[in-house]
């Protein structure tokens, strides 16, 4: 099992396929985390709000895994955009994690009623020049949030971490990030559970026909659209089965028919709107 590396837009690499950690309990997390790492998970998604950072630094510290094998990506949280805060916030994150520097540092949304969040970017291209952050992006922007803060900055960020499962597959964002070299990450990319995405025909045909469950069947079409993917679950089973999708591949007709599944209408949101979520 090799994960493929992505080259982001700043020369750094990242693993394509991770472990997230949303709603991974915080006393849960040092085992799961651990249970990731000793089945080959490289690359942890986690945020300060989730409240498990310090678990995910344990479960670091404990694998003896060398710090230039892992990729550890946190974020920003909302109240945190304004004067100096960004900073303090990801040094906070350091000290739980563990780690000098993170390798990715997302603004998580732009919370535009706030109207902060190109002040947040430009403190993260500063601690990124600090070295406390090798790479930078951001997490639910949508297009005009993604232009105010390139054409303010010229700075890009690496990725747009966005909800994206065939039900929502964003395509003005992701059409928007692949002109501008800005790779996507998956958040949600089995639709946190929340339909029945492993009952639909597409799914179901295409799991049979290959062999495999539907749920990798699902990471397989976020594979081969390019896109980041991290599923997040908390059993040892079902983390090696979200690892092991690389030893098939879908064909074209079965990404096409996967890609249908999406209503269109944004009907098939499962979270928050980034415009709404202030
Ligand atoms: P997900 O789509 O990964 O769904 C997780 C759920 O899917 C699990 O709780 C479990 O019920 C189910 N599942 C997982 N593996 C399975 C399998 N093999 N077979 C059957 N069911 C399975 O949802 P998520 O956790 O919300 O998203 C993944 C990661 O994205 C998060 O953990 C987090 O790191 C990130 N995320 C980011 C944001 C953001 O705003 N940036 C929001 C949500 C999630």
């Amino acid at each position: 099992m090799t994960v493929p590396q992505i080259t982001l837009n700043d020369g750094s690499t990242i693993p394509q396929l991770g472990y997230g950690t949303f709603k991974v309990p915080p006393a849960d997390t040092r085992r799961a985390v651990s249970e990731a790492l000793e089945l080959g998970y490289r690359h942890i998604d986690t945020a300060a709000i989730y409240g498990n950072e310090e678990g995910v630094g344990q479960a670091i510290a404990d694998s003896g895994v060398s710090r230039d094998e892992l990729f550890v990506t946190t974020k920003l949280w909302n109240d945190r955009h304004d004067g100096d805060e960004p900073r303090k916030a990801l040094q906070e994150s350091l000290a739980k994690l563990g780690l000098d520097q993170v390798d990715l540092y997302l603004v998580h949304w732009p919370t535009p009623a706030k109207d902060n969040y190109l002040h947040a970017w430009t403190q993260l291209i500063k601690l990124r020049e600090a070295g406390l952050a090798r790479s930078i992006g951001v997490s639910n922007f949508l297009v005009p949030h993604l232009e105010k803060i390139v054409t303010a900055t010229g700075v890009a960020p690496v990725v747009d971490q966005i909800e994206l499962h065939p039900a929502y597959q964003q395509r003005d964002v992701t059409d928007w990030a692949g002109a501008h070299d800005v790779r996507i990450e998956s958040w949600g990319p089995l639709g946190q559970g929340k339909y029945d995405l492993f009952g639909a025909a597409a799914v179901a045909e295409a799991a049979a026909a290959h062999g495999v469950a539907p749920a990798q069947v699902v990471l397989r079409w976020h594979l081969q659209h390019g896109f980041i993917v991290f599923p997040k679950s908390v059993h040892r089973e079902r983390l090696a089965q979200n690892l092991d999708v690389f030893g098939f591949e879908l064909t074209d007709a079965e990404v096409a028919a996967i890609d249908a599944l999406d209503p269109s209408d944004g009907s098939g949101r499962v979270g928050s709107h980034p415009e709404e979520f202030n």
